[in-house]
Order: structure tokens, then sequence, then C-alpha cells
């Protein structure tokens, strides 16, 4: 018999659309990052109708990825986050647990002028015991999946963005950019997000990026 090889499990990716934590929940407190003593909100809820528009992104990535040979996580797969004690802690371990190439952070934006719009990239700054494990290989991902998204878009390209203050960054041991995929309160640019074919072209932008970052 000859040897059987053994092929190497494909790359995971966690999606993590964000929000659709039930109110109570979300409005509880965690630590920002590990002994942290500053403590922020687990779910303030987001841009108006956020949480269904990256839903709807979310699963449309899934079965690109699907198809290409990923094997894929969610944080949630219907309007409800209830994953562990609800929040964004929650949501880095259960990509951490599930030992994920990439947490892959789905969120639309929102803006008290009706004329920003654009797309985003967000990722962790490096904090030594909290992200140092993770940065480079984040920002990698950021850069390629902006890149990606804003080609597959022709959104308004609002570049990188680093952040200290996100509590599912600092918990993450997996590489973990968040992407603001376009702001639900500028009316042109929601009528797009709420629209089946600009769904597609962002999770089609989020699939290229991805795989410019990590091989199945
Ligand atoms: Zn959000």
């Amino acid at each position: 018999m000859p040897l059987a090889h053994l092929a190497a499990a494909a790359a995971l990716i966690c999606l993590d659309p964000g929000h659709g934590t039930p109110p109570a929940v979300g409005a509880q407190v965690e630590r920002i990052g590990p002994g942290s003593k500053v403590m922020k909100i687990k779910d303030g809820g987001g841009a108006p109708g956020e949480a269904a528009i990256v839903l709807r992104v979310a699963q449309k990535t899934r079965t690109l990825l699907l198809k290409r040979g990923y094997r894929v996580a969610m944080t949630r797969t219907g309007p409800t986050f209830t994953y562990g004690t609800g929040g964004n802690v929650a949501r880095a371990k259960f990509c951490n647990e599930r030992h994920a190439a990439l947490m892959l952070r789905i969120h639309a934006d929102g803006s008290v002028s009706p004329s920003a719009h654009g797309i985003k990239t967000l990722y962790p700054v490096n904090r030594r015991g909290w992200t140092d494990d993770i940065y480079a290989r984040s920002l990698s991902a950021a850069r390629a999946v902006q890149r990606s998204i804003v080609v597959a878009t022709g959104a308004r390209d609002l570049g990188l963005v680093p952040r200290s203050d996100l509590t599912g960054f600092n918990w993450a041991d997996v590489p973990s950019i968040l992407v603001e995929t376009g702001f639900t309160t500028n009316p042109a640019e929601r009528r797009k997000l709420e629209s089946d074919a600009y769904e597609w072209r962002l999770a089609r932008g989020l699939v290229a990026g991805v795989a410019r970052f990590v091989r199945p």
C-alpha cells in the first residue's frame, strides 16, 4: 500500500457579519482587550439597516468562497447573533477556536453627513500582547481586500484605517479585518447596498481579496 498523503485541510475563512445582537445583550459591556480595564458596549446596533445588509453580503461571500474550495464558518447565519456571551469577544473567540486563516468582519457605515459614501477597511494596530501576533498578516489582508473590493464595485476608496479600540480585533488570535462596505446613511449608496446585484459585487470583491491573501 502506498503511503496515504494527508491533504492539508482547506483554509477556513471566518465570516463575521456585524450586529444582530439582542438589544439587552448588546447594551452589556466587555473588556476591550485581554486584561484591560477599559470596557466597551457589546453592540451599539450599527447603522440603519446594516445588520440585514451585511448578513446578505456574508451569505453571498460564503457561497463564492465555498465554490473556490475554502472552508467557511459564520458567526451568525440568521438575523440574531447568539454565540457565547454575545459581543465582540465572543465573535473573536468563535473565529479563534476554528483556527481561521482570516476573520473577515463585514459591516456598513453610518454618518451624520448624508453625502458620505465609499468603502474602507479597518485593521488592528500593533499592540504588544494583544495584536502583535496578528498585525502584519491583518494588514496584508486589509490591503488585498480593500484593493479588490474597490475594483469590483467602483465605490469611492476610503482606504485603510488602523484601529486600537475594536474589541473584536484585540481578542483575535487570527488575522482579522473589518470591511465597511458603504454608508447606509447615503441614499444612493444604501439603494445599492440593498440590491442583489451590488451585494454580489461586494461579495466578489471580498473573495478576490481573500484569494490574494490566502490560498484555499
Ligand atoms: Zn457595524
